[in-house]
Order: structure tokens, then sequence, then C-alpha cells
């Protein structure tokens, strides 16, 4: 295990749970990617990751990224995710960390525009958010997420219109059933 993802293989039993082994893999010559995870953990959230240097660097988003320039949305940074987890959809077990079901919302390249200290600027190329966003650091441990000003910037709420899994269709909701199918609630 490498230093990078030694946090992310702390925390997880790969005995145990389905998501990928931390592996760092440089990738070179290529478009950089970029992934949104919605996921139901204790509380629903969508996990924003982008291709940095062998690894997805990560941030929680709780309600999630929108294309209206007026949000302004809270984004906390998370370990380092392996690049294999830009492909990771299924139900971490209930017991494991995370434990909750896991779908990609979006995903696509992007195109770094500037990367300062408190922020980095993209520009995405995904099936659901296209152009300009920008990350802002304004505290230790939290960050900005905003849509910035180009021609797909729109109003509305994203998330709500698209809920369903950019590779799959498949839904939160849907995954949970069919876990919950073959795992019954055991309320004792
Ligand atoms: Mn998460």
């Amino acid at each position: 295990m490498t230093g990078k993802l030694s946090a992310y293989g702390r925390k997880r039993h790969f005995g145990k749970t389905p998501e990928p082994k931390p592996v760092v893999k440089q990738r070179h010559g290529r478009a950089p990617i970029f992934v949104i995870q919605k996921h139901d953990a204790r509380r629903l959230h969508y996990d924003f990751r982008l291709e940095m240097d062998g690894v997805l660097k990560s941030w929680a988003v709780p309600k999630g990224p929108s294309t209206d320039l007026r949000d302004k949305r809270l984004a906390v940074p998370t370990e380092d995710h392996p690049m294999a987890y830009a492909r990771f959809e299924g139900r971490i077990p209930d017991g494991q960390y995370g434990a909750g079901p896991v779908i990609v919302w979006d995903r696509g390249t992007y195109r770094l525009v500037a990367k300062h200290h408190r922020q980095i600027e993209v520009e995405l190329a995904g099936r659901k958010l296209k152009g300009g966003y920008a990350l802002t650091k304004f505290r230790d441990r939290a960050w900005l997420l905003v849509k910035m000003k180009d021609r797909w910037a729109r109003r509305g709420s994203i998330t709500r219109t698209k809920p369903n899994s950019v590779v799959s269709r498949k839904t939160l909701e849907g995954l949970e059933r069919a876990y919950r199918r073959n795992h019954p609630r055991t309320d004792a």
C-alpha cells in the first residue's frame, strides 16, 4: 500500500467490501477524469473526485453539485481514492466504512484551468455537468463548490432532475432494495 492511499486502505476491509483496493495508478498522455458518486451512507451526499497524481482527490458534497450560479455548495475534503474507484457502483455492506449504496452519478474528463493553494478551477466534460466549476477553500477542511459563469450555467436542480447512474441507469433506491432482499434488516 502506498502512502497516498494509506488513509483509504486503513478504513476498509477488502475481504468484506466490494470497493477497489488502494493502488496508485499514474496515467500519462490522457485527459484526467472526474467522477461524482451519489452515496447514501449515514447521510446522503455526493462524492466529487478529480484525478490528480495517480489518485482521485475527493470531497464530500452534502447537497451535491449544481448548475445554478447562485448555489454555493459545501465540499468537505475526504481521503484520496484509487483510480479504479471511478468505476465503482454497488452496496457497501452493513458494518463496513461508508455502508450504503453508491452509484456513479456523473463521470467524464476535465481540464485543470487553475490550481492555487486555496482554489482549484476545472472545466468538466461530463454527461451531466459541463463547463467551469470552482472549488475554493474557505476554512480548514471546508471548501465551496460553485458553478462558474458560462454557457452551461442553468437554473434549477440537476440532482433532482437527473438522479440516475450514468453507467447503469440505476438509482440508489434500486440498489438498496436489491441489497435488502438478500440482507433483511435485523433490528435486534
Ligand atoms: Mn461517500
